[in-house]
């Protein structure tokens, strides 16, 4: 892959005033002594040799958008680190898949056009999908992680049907893809290109096959993909997409559903690509709002200034990642809520993955769900 200037300079990187005022609010920064985004930046500018950036910890970066909103020059750093891993190649020895790579595994075999998949098993007869319809449910890789993440006491597939029973309770019956692919979202954050728009085809053709309308997605990650990388690479989609959400702080508008338990006490974690990427702040509060009996306390950091969830696309997970999750966690604490409510499958499991360290388990006295868990275990 060549250094391609004209993209670069259309992140602006070129305009860098070397202020680091990046560095002084990233996450990962905070804890490392070696990682700086500044000095990545002037780095690649300076000379245009992958060899140049040895070492740089490139994928540590969690593409969380923090250093954009501080960037006096307007520059876009997680374009532009999207484009320098691009450039540098995912098998650079910086890269680290985590978990052995069994993840970036999974999502490469996905890669193969004729793969037919077991993924529907979850849906009993309690939940009501159907073949064909405006609405189409996007699960993202559930399936998978609810296998992979099973000893971190996470049950990701619960996201999934907690999904579907709200949707049943609005009266939709959601289509379910059966051979749905990963979105792709990690291949194209972690630069592989190529693979991303191989899943991205696949997916594109069996969403409009389908006849959907309207494309809702639990995972904040499939949302960004679908709705901005997917128009970017492919032009209109012919449908819409919202996450759960932004549907739900709609539909819900004028419902108020009761507690089953008296009272509960409540923060929410802001996920990055809902967040800061996509500027969804309120529509989870707005869903959070209509549970009568539950207080939202907010952290120390939430809406722009949230803190990420510490690993992003399963790369380069380290003590540094421990420590902001461990960060993140107390700032939770802090705010005395029963729950800490995020509405990213990841950010749950990796928050989940942080409290195998027992002296911080000790510490923490809150359970950690879901948006889409806590509403549909309040409904009758
Ligand atoms: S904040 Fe922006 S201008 Fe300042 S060093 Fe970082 S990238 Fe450069
Ligand atoms: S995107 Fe986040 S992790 Fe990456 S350099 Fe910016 S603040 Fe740091
Ligand atoms: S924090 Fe996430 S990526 Fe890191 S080991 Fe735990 S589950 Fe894996």
């Amino acid at each position: 892959m060549e250094f391609n200037i004209k993209q670069i300079q259309e992140t602006n990187a070129f305009a860098c005033l070397e202020c680091g005022k990046c560095t002084g609010v990233c996450p990962v920064a905070r804890h490392s002594k070696t990682f700086s985004p500044r000095s990545i930046l002037i780095k690649s500018i300076r000379n245009s040799h992958p060899d140049a950036l040895k070492g740089s910890d490139l994928w540590s970066c969690l593409t969380c958008q923090q250093c954009d909103t501080i960037c006096p020059s307007h520059i876009r750093y997680i374009d532009f680190m999207q484009l320098i891993r691009q450039f540098v190649g995912v098998t650079n020895q910086d890269a680290t898949c985590s978990h052995g790579g069994i993840v970036d595994s999974i999502l490469k075999i996905m890669t193969t056009p004729n793969l037919q998949q077991q993924r529907m098993d979850w849906i009993t007869k309690d939940y009501q999908t159907t073949a064909s319809g405006d609405y189409l449910y996007f699960v993202g890789c559930l399936p998978y992680y609810d296998v992979l993440f099973s000893s971190l006491e996470v049950h990701p597939l619960n996201i999934a049907r907690s999904t579907i029973k709200i949707l049943n309770y609005l009266d939709i019956q959601p289509q379910v893809l059966p051979n749905e692919k990963c979105c792709g979202h990690d291949f194209y954050w972690n630069g592989d290109l190529k693979n991303f728009k191989i899943l991205a085809e696949q997916n594109l053709e069996q969403i409009r096959n389908s006849g959907a309308k309207q494309v809702i997605t639990a995972c904040p990650e499939c949302y960004r993909t679908l709705k901005v990388e997917y128009a970017k690479f492919f032009g209109k989609t012919g449908f819409e997409v919202q996450h759960i959400s932004e549907f739900l702080a709609v539909r819900l508008k004028d419902k108020h559903i009761p507690l089953k338990t008296e009272k509960l006490s409540a923060c929410y974690h802001d996920p990055c690509r809902l967040g800061r990427h996509l500027g969804i702040y309120d529509a989870p509060r707005g869903v959070l709002s209509k549970l009568s009996g539950l207080t939202l306390n907010e952290m120390a950091h939430h809406h722009q200034r949230a803190i990420c969830c510490g690993v992003t696309g399963w790369m380069n997970c380290s003590q540094i990642s421990k420590q902001i999750q461990t960060h993140r966690l107390r700032e939770a604490q802090a705010t005395g809520s029963d729950i800490l409510i995020t509405s990213c499958p990841k950010c749950q499991i990796h928050f989940q993955c942080a409290l195998l360290d027992k002296q911080l388990k000790e510490e923490i006295h809150f359970t950690i769900k879901d948006l889409v868990e806590v509403v549909a275990e309040n409904l009758n």
